[in-house]
């Protein structure tokens, strides 16, 4: 037995699924895009990966799930890594305070989004990522970027995701359309789209967004394999962007109930960060009414209640 952070944490996991299983109130899947709209809001996942590579699971953990917007902080970490600092010449680093499709400050800040995680932000970071490939080549780069981050070659997208989007992507075809208006994007909008819609598409189990996500916990290093994925100082300030921005205008609602780096997406995943301690991911279809996992949400307020993880203090 050693004693670690993550010593009595399989206790709280099987609580934790324990007292979401029997929540009635459990949100909507997201409506807006018919693929995910079908999915079961019955389901609940959650995973915690530790910085001394020990991986605990609760609840539905063999299902796949839509990681849709935790996507972006991946492609934001492999922008980071092609392209460094010159990336925020083209996306800013403040909350929006709007919805996560909102148009509204982008007439304003004349197509320059306000973070990469809302999503004209992360359209802008597909741009820079494309950097005149083909979408093929774009698309195949963010997978294998996400296999070797999860160390596990299985993980692919799933392409009627990718599809019922592109079915259903006025609002985004309209953002990608707005920003190139203004001289924002150097790649055709259907090729960045593209791009966009596959990555968001991406299917993970909670264990393999848990590993994924490691790195920010483990100063830039995958503890599992051992090797480095960016610097320290870049996973510090990842994790600071996730913690104002991570959750759209619900951020500081985030901040105040959980107090970890997180980023929801509308499939129901969170990706959260205990710095120094553990990458944690979640996964409930339900969402609140700003789009973010509402049991998701709720799991991890108890987590951080019980291990006392809270950047803010215990
Ligand atoms: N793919 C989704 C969209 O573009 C991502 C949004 C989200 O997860 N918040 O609308």
């Amino acid at each position: 037995h050693r004693s670690s952070e993550l010593d009595g944490i399989q206790d709280i996991l099987d609580e934790i699924a324990a007292a979401m299983a029997s929540r009635t109130d459990r949100g909507k899947a997201a409506g807006y895009i018919p693929e995910l709209a079908c999915v079961d809001t019955g389901q609940f996942a959650i995973a915690v990966a530790g910085v001394d590579g020990q991986v605990f699971c609760g609840g539905d953990v063999g299902t796949p799930f839509s990681i849709q917007s935790v996507s972006k902080v991946f492609t934001l970490t492999l922008a980071l890594g092609k392209l460094g600092d010159t990336i925020w010449s083209r996306v800013g680093r403040e909350p929006s305070g709007n919805a996560f499709n909102s148009i509204m400050q982008l007439e304003h800040e004349k197509g320059r989004p306000r973070n990469p995680f809302i999503n004209a932000g992360a359209i802008t970071v597909a741009d820079l990522i494309l950097a005149g490939h083909a979408p093929r080549e774009a698309i195949g780069e963010i997978i294998r970027f996400v296999r070797f981050l999860a160390d596990d070659e299985t993980i692919a997208i799933d392409e009627k995701v990718a599809r019922s989007e592109l079915d259903h992507g006025d609002r985004n075809a309209s953002l990608a359309h707005f920003m190139r208006s203004f001289g924002r994007l150097d790649n055709p909008v259907d090729h960045v789209l593209g791009v966009y819609f596959h990555h968001c598409a991406l299917a993970m189990t909670c264990r393999q967004l848990a590993v994924s996500g490691l790195y920010l916990a483990a100063g830039g290093m995958n503890p599992m394999t051992g090797t480095r994925v960016i610097s320290a100082e870049r996973a510090r300030r990842i994790n600071a962007l996730m913690l104002t921005c991570g959750h759209y205008d619900g951020s500081g609602e985030f901040a105040y109930r959980v107090g970890l780096p997180g980023k929801s997406g509308v499939g129901g995943a969170i990706l959260a960060v205990a710095p120094g301690k553990a990458a944690i991911a979640v996964w409930s279809p339900g969402l609140d009414p700003v789009g973010n996992s509402k049991l998701g949400a709720e799991a991890l307020e108890m987590l951080a209640q019980r291990t006392g993880w809270s950047v803010f203090g215990a």
